[in-house]
């Protein structure tokens, strides 16, 4: 069977290397057994999960010709690929209570895949991945680093974010223009945000889309009664809020609503 043709606009990037690979599928906890896979591509991740028998693996791939690749070189898989769009799948309606989501992300879509994981954090307990260092970075960055944003601030709100290990451009085929990184996220025990979940994401959003001014200034479009906006905490930017303060302050500016 010829080898996967690697396809750009897929983000595919095939890893060559079995250490990272094994390295990447035991960073898994195992404490939510069924699992996800997103993009097995030639199945160099999916070989070393299906060495860990008590996970319940299924994998969603987009690609045929990788679909294909698979079924005739990892039988065991027989039943557990979806052939589609990871983005457009309803999670609830292929697997049930908490799962765990594991991948080499296609690096393209690395953000619209975490904006689903936030959307389905009822259920998606943890999730390990590679995605472009830059990225995983970023996600994992705690407030006052100049990498912090929109995403690490949503996403920590509900897990805790370890960045593992890097990986050169070497070690793939064919290898990307970028350095990659290796994270961990593991669900908090927090069920919802003590304060408008909505306005929460609004006065996130918009905050960082003006991250270099005070928060006076970033969020003058909410017409803030002076009363609050005098207060120090407009003072600051947005990136030198924790998720704790940016709760406070929407329950701040609730009440003053
Ligand atoms: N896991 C493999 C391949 C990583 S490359 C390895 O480590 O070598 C990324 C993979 O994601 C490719 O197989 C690509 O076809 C797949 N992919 C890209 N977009 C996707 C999408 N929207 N949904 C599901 N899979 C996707």
């Amino acid at each position: 069977m010829p080898l996967v043709r690697p396809k750009k606009y897929l983000g595919q990037h095939f890893l060559k290397d079995e250490n990272i690979a094994l390295n990447i599928a035991e960073a898994l906890s195992g404490k939510y057994p069924t699992t996800i896979e997103i993009g097995p591509g030639m199945g160099m991740l999916t070989k070393y999960l299906l060495k860990r028998p008590q996970l319940n693996l299924t994998c969603i791939e987009i690609d045929r010709e990788s679909v294909d690749y698979l079924n005739k070189n990892y039988p065991q898989l027989k039943g557990k690929i979806i052939t589609t769009d990871f983005l457009e799948v309803e999670l609830s309606t292929i697997v049930e209570g908490d799962i765990s989501i594991i991948g080499n992300f296609p690096y393209n879509i690395s953000s619209q895949i975490f904006f689903t994981v936030f959307e389905n954090r009822a259920h998606v307990k943890e999730v390990v991945c590679m995605l472009q260092k830059e990225v995983a970075e970023r996600l994992a960055a705690p407030p006052g680093s100049k990498t912090y944003g929109i995403l690490s601030v949503l996403l920590q709100a509900y897990y805790s974010i370890e960045f593992l290990f890097k990986v050169p451009p070497a070690v793939f085929f064919p290898p990307p223009k970028v350095m990659s990184g290796v994270i961990r996220l593991t669900r908090n025990a927090r069920e919802r945000l003590e304060c408008d979940e909505i306005m929460f994401k609004k006065i996130v959003k918009q905050a960082f889309q003006m991250r270099r001014k005070t928060l006076r200034n970033a969020l003058k479009s909410l017409n803030l009664p002076t009363s609050i906006s005098v207060l120090p905490i407009f003072d600051k930017r947005a990136e030198q809020l924790s998720v704790e303060d940016f709760i406070s302050l929407t329950k701040l500016i609730e009440l003053s609503k």
